[in-house]
C-alpha cells in the first residue's frame, strides 16, 4: 500500500483494536475532541488501544501510511494540544485505557505506571502504602499527559514538578515507526550519558507516545498547618517567603498569593464560601499558606500548627496585618474556586505567567499601572503559586464593558504583557500550561532562533514526517 492510500484505515485500525478501541461515531467521538476550557475540532476515528502491542502496532500503521496523530491522556490540558484542529486531518489517540500496570516499590519509594493511569487512580493505589505522588491540581490528569505537559501544581515548592519527580519512562516512536525508547530504571543517580527521558518532559505529544513511567512518590503529610495571612503591602509578600523559608524550611509546602478582586468573585459567585475575613472586610491582597510533614505530631514532637502560629505572631504588625488559622479545608477551598469564579464576572483573558520571584511586586506593579491606564474597562483578577515565581495574572472583560470584547484587542493585551514578563522581567510565557497551538506564535515570538532551531531538528529526528500532535517547536 502507498503511503498515502488510507482507504483501509477504518478496517485496518478496527481489526487492531477492536470495537471498544476504535470510535468513529460522532457522538462518540464527541467527548474526545472537545478541550477542557476551549473549542472542539474534527476527527474521522479515536483510537483507544488497551495494550502495549495494541499502540505499538497502531503507531507503527500510522507512521507508515503518513496518518497524524494527536495524542490524549486525561484532555485536561489548556493550550489546545490534546484536541485536533478543525481539518479532520488528526486521529485522536487517547491513552484512557492503557491503565492496568501500577506496581509500588515502597522501598525504593517509587511506584512504576501505564501512561493512561489517571493521578486519582494512581494515588488511591499508593494510599495503603502511606505515599503520594505529590502534584497537586484542581483537575484528575493521567501520567502520560503530565509528563507531557511537565504539571507544576499549588505544592511545587516542596515536591517539585513532574520533571523532577520522573525516574524513568517508555515511549513508543514514530520514527523508527513503532520503535519503543525503553529509559524505565528506577535510579534516582543514573550518569551515564546525556538523560533522554527529560527531551519527552513538556513536550507536548510531539515528540513520542509516552506508554509507562517510573515515578518517585512521598510520604503521605501526618500533619499540616494553614493560614490565610494579610501582608502589610505588596513588598511584605516576599518579606513573608523569606522568613516562612527560613524559620520553617522544609515544611512549607504552598505559598499562593490571592488578590482582593479574586477573592471577592469567590465570595460573589460561591455562596457556601463565606468570607474568612468577616469582620475586617477584604483584604488587598492576601496569602495561602501551608506547612505539611510526614512526621506524627505524638512522635516527632513537631507541632506544625505551633510553629506556624509562632512566626506568624513574630510577623505582626511589621509584616502582616492579619491572619486566619486552621480550618485547611475550608481555605484551600478558597483558593480552587477562584478559576470558576471569575468566569461568572465576564470574558476571561488567562495568564499562567512566571518570573524569578524577586521581580513579583516590581511586574505586579508595572502590570497594574499599564491596565489601568490603557485597558481601563479591564478587571485584574490576579493569583497565583508566589513560592515559584509563578502568577496567573488574570484579566476580566466584564460583559457590560465598552469596548465589548474583541479578540484581536485581547490579543493585543495579552502580547503586552507577556513583553513585561519575558523581555523586561526574563519570565516565562507558559509555566506549567505548556507550548501548544495556544501558545505558538508566543513560542515562536519570545523563544531564541538556536533553541527553536535544535528543537526542530529534534522533532525532525523523531518525527520526520511531522504526523504527531499539533505543535511545532522549529521556526516557523
Ligand atoms: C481545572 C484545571 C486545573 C489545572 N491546574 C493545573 C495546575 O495547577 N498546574 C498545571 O501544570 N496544569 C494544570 N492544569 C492543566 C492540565 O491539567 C495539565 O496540563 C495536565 O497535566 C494534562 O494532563 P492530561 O492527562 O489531561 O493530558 P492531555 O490534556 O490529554 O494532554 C496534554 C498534552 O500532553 C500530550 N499527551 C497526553 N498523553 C500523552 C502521552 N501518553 N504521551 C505523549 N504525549 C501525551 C497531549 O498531546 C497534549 O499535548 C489544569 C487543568 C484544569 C482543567
Amino acid at each position: 500500500m502507498r503511503k498515502s492510500d488510507k482507504t483501509d484505515l477504518p478496517a485496518r485500525l478496527s481489526a487492531i483494536l477492536g470495537p471498544l478501541g476504535y470510535l468513529s461515531a460522532p457522538d462518540d467521538c464527541a467527548r474526545y475532541v472537545r478541550g477542557a476550557r476551549y473549542g472542539e475540532g474534527q476527527t474521522l476515528a479515536v483510537l483507544r488501544p488497551d495494550s502495549h502491542e495494541q499502540l505499538q502496532q497502531v503507531v507503527a500503521w500510522c507512521a507508515a501510511h503518513g496518518q497524524a496523530l494527536v495524542l490524549q491522556g486525561a484532555n485536561t490540558g489548556l493550550v489546545a494540544a490534546s484536541t485536533p484542529d478543525a481539518s479532520g486531518r488528526y486521529l485522536v489517540l487517547s491513552l484512557e485505557r492503557l491503565r492496568r500496570h501500577i506496581v509500588v516499590d515502597p522501598v525504593n519509594r517509587s511506584v512504576e505506571v501505564d501512561a493512561g493511569v489517571t493521578l486519582q487512580d494512581l494515588n488511591a493505589a499508593l494510599e495503603p502504602h502511606g505515599l503520594f505522588f505529590p502534584i497537586d491540581l484542581g483537575a484528575n490528569p493521567s501520567i502520560g499527559g503530565m509528563i507531557a505537559a511537565n504539571t507544576g501544581g499549588a505544592r511545587l515548592i516542596k515536591y517539585g514538578d513532574v520533571r523532577q519527580n520522573l525516574l524513568g519512562l517508555r515511549a513508543v516512536l514514530m520514527e523508527p515507526a513503532g520503535a519503543v525508547l525503553d529509559l524505565m530504571t528506577a535510579l534516582r543517580k543514573n550518569n551515564t550519558g546525556p538523560d533522554l527521558k527529560q527531551i519527552l518532559v513538556g513536550s507536548s505529544g510531539a515528540y513520542g507516545v509516552i506508554t509507562r513511567a517510573v515515578l518517585q512518590v512521598h510520604c503521605i503529610p501526618r500533619q499540616s498547618a494553614t493560614a490565610l495571612v494579610v501582608p502589610r503591602d505588596q513588598a511584605a509578600v516576599l518579606q513573608l517567603l523569606q522568613v516562612l523559608e527560613r524559620d520553617c524550611g522544609e515544611f512549607l509546602s504552598a505559598f499562593e498569593g490571592i488578590s482582593g478582586a479574586a477573592l471577592q468573585a469567590v465570595l460573589q459567585h460561591i455562596p457556601a464560601i463565606a468570607n474568612p475575613f468577616a469582620a475586617e472586610g477584604l483584604p488587598d491582597y492576601c496569602v495561602l499558606l501551608e506547612l505539611d510533614s510526614s512526621a506524627a505530631r505524638e512522635r516527632s514532637g513537631l507541632d506544625l500548627e505551633q510553629l506556624l502560629t509562632r512566626t506568624l505572631e513574630d510577623l505582626f504588625g511589621e509584616v502582616i496585618d492579619n491572619a486566619v488559622l486552621g480550618r485547611g479545608q475550608d481555605l484551600w477551598r478558597i483558593r480552587h474556586a477562584i478559576s470558576e469564579a471569575l468566569r461568572h464576572q465576564g470574558k476571561l483573558i488567562a495568564f499562567d505567567i512566571s518570573m524569578p520571584r524577586s521581580a513579583l511586586v516590581e511586574f505586579r506593579s508595572e502590570a497594574l499601572t499599564l491596565m489601568a491606564a490603557r485597558y481601563p474597562w479591564l478587571r485584574v483578577m490576579d493569583f497565583g503559586h508566589w513560592a515559584d515565581g509563578g502568577c496567573h495574572f488574570n484579566l476580566v472583560w466584564p460583559h457590560s464593558a465598552e469596548p465589548p470584547y474583541q479578540a484581536g484587542l485581547a490579543e493585543e493585551i495579552r502580547t503586552a504583557l507577556y513583553d513585561l514578563v519575558v523581555l523586561r522581567h526574563r519570565g516565562s510565557f507558559s509555566a506549567e500550561h505548556g507550548i501548544g497551538p495556544y501558545n505558538l506564535a508566543y513560542y515562536q515570538r519570545y523563544t531564541a532562533p538556536s533553541s527553536r532551531r535544535l528543537a526542530g531538528r529534534l522533532q525532525n529526528l523523531l518525527d520526520p514526517q511531522r504526523l504527531l500532535g499539533l505543535t511545532w517547536f522549529g521556526e516557523a
